[in-house]
């Protein structure tokens, strides 16, 4: 059991002047219980708080650690950008036509793209753009889905509000509220009848391709290709939210996995490398309509800055070259297997959902394939199992509803370690 006692004498500070002692809720611990963990340092897969304990981390700052944090080649770029460039001008920089370029090589999809500061200002600023491009004002999401903390989007949004409960936030207007539409996750039918019953009113459909803000929820193949077409059908714009899935589930995102093509790509996360950074790109035609070139506004003081951009050249660059995804699907495989095995032996049987190196164990016997699904799932269970994991040193997202990420730098040591802890993690639950 490790000592809490310095996490816990800062967390009693932080929450004089910090609101809930955060600056962001689900680092809270709300749904699981117990005290937030101050960190320290971190280094690789691994990480260590100011007590002195080191966890292993399956978190990775919420998906942008593939590469594990610190990646050497990554931290001595941004080091070089720090010392010899600088942090910010507010000027254009060759970086930004690097970044640019190598993006839409790797996401083909992507043909022109700008740059922000976090996935919320990606999906933000793609709605609005897509609602300026149509002339309509409606837009359909998936309930369960989150992107991003825009009032559009706090409608039934996923793991931060579904772990505090509050499905909708007071403060969005009752006019944006009208605005967003929520569909049922990999149900076609479900989105059928919204854009049926606000015909010629929909600006855009925004989806993650793989769920990953309910747990992890992949979604159908058949499913995205009925959203395509039914999107071409009626003139609306479909826009992948790739912030979390995008570099992870392949290199060019769910749109390469599935082979389905949205209009415009939302990206974050693992495309700042452990720094500040959103994207927002796709057809041509539809971003040449982005201030200064168009009418729809969108700018940032520090979008495009080179110390971010650095970290997320530099990481990309890394994934084009040494291609982890065979081995990041081979290690979070092992996992899957090493749960499936420890529940055999324990006679239970809940639900893995994984693509790639996204996964996530429901403590539920209802397959999960949507919002409703997912929440079958047993928050308390998982809170114990959580608990449980922390003391052996293994670090899970605080809440039942948010995806288990193995990076490239988990050793064959760590998976063994890990699969023993989920062992007793399992039986722990159970008491
Ligand atoms: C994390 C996330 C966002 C929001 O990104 P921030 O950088 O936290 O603002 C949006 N969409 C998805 C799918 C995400 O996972």
């Amino acid at each position: 059991m490790p000592q809490l006692t310095k996490s816990a004498e800062l967390f009693e500070l932080a929450k004089k002047f910090i609101p809930g002692g955060v600056n962001s809720p689900v680092r809270a611990f709300k749904s699981v219980g117990g005290t937030p963990i101050y960190m320290a340092k971190g280094e690789g897969a691994y990480m260590t708080d100011v007590d002195g304990n080191t966890y292993l981390d399956y978190v990775g700052s919420w998906g942008p650690f593939i590469l594990g944090s610190m990646q050497p080649r990554v931290t001595a770029a941004i080091e070089y950008t720090l010392r010899n460039i600088g942090s910010s001008f507010g000027t254009p920089i060759e970086m930004e036509i690097e970044i640019a370029e190598l993006l839409s090589r790797i996401v083909p999809s992507i043909e022109m793209v700008r740059m922000v500061n976090s996935g919320t200002e990606a999906t933000m600023s793609a709605v609005r753009l897509a609602r300026g491009y149509t002339g309509r004002d409606k837009i359909i999401k998936f309930e369960g889905c989150y992107h991003g903390h825009g009032d559009s989007f706090l409608i039934k949004a996923g793991s931060g509000v579904l772990t505090l409960g509050s499905p909708d936030s007071p403060g969005v207007t009752k006019g944006t509220a009208a605005d967003t539409l929520n569909a049922t996750y990999n149900d076609i039918e479900s989105v059928r009848l919204l854009v049926n019953e606000n015909k010629g009113d929909i600006a855009a459909i925004i989806i993650e391709p793989v769920a990953g803000n309910t747990g992890v929820i992949p979604a159908k193949k058949e499913f995205l290709v009925a959203l395509r077409e039914l999107c071409d059908q009626e003139g609306i714009i479909l826009i992948f939210d790739e912030v979390m899935c995008g570099f992870r589930v392949a290199l060019g995102g769910a749109q390469e996995l599935y082979g389905v093509t949205p209009d415009l790509t939302t990206m974050g996360k693992i495309i700042g490398g452990g720094l500040p950074v959103g994207a927002f790109g796709g057809k041509r035609q539809i971003m040449e309509n982005v201030a200064p070139l168009g009418a729809v506004y969108q700018a940032g003081t520090l979008s495009g800055n080179p110390l971010a951009l650095t970290a997320g050249l530099e990481t990309l660059k890394i994934l084009m070259e040494e291609n982890p995804y065979p081995e990041l699907e081979r290690k979070a495989a092992f996992l899957e297997a090493g749960f499936r095995e420890n529940m055999q032996k324990l006679g239970l049987n809940y639900v893995q959902n994984r693509v790639g190196s996204m996964a996530c164990l429901f403590f539920t016997e209802t397959p999960v394939v949507d919002y409703k699904s997912a929440i079958t799932a047993d928050s308390a269970k998982y809170g114990k199992y959580f608990h449980s994991m922390l003391d052996q040193g293994i670090y899970l997202a605080p809440s039942q509803f948010e995806a288990m990420f193995t990076s490239f730098v988990h050793t064959e040591e760590d998976l063994e370690k890990t699969v023993k802890a989920n062992y007793n993690a399992l039986v722990a639950a159970h008491q």
